[in-house]
């Protein structure tokens, strides 16, 4: 057993509320459990860069506005409901 620490992929759906671009980024939360100390969660994105939270990085890439809006992180689960091959 190696001490890594457990990550889950989020990929949270972002809208500008200045130009309305949509668009989505996908992070991975990871989780450092370590003894006497509470659970520790840190977002890292692509490039494993550490962030403090996907919103400090809600910039439209399209007008650069930081009036955008997070959706709730979707479950990265590789097939959907409605039976359509992702892609
Ligand atoms: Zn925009």
């Amino acid at each position: 057993m190696t001490a890594e620490p457990d990550a889950v992929t989020e990929t949270f759906a972002f809208t500008c509320g200045d130009c309305g671009h949509t668009w989505e980024r996908t992070f991975k939360l990871m989780f450092f459990t370590d003894p006497g100390r509470p659970d520790i969660q840190e977002y890292v994105d692509e490039n494993d860069e550490p962030l403090r939270s996907p919103l400090a990085v809600a910039v439209c890439p399209r007008c650069g506005s930081r009036a955008v809006q997070v959706s709730s992180p979707k479950p990265d689960s590789g097939t959907g409901t409605d039976g359509t091959p992702p892609g």
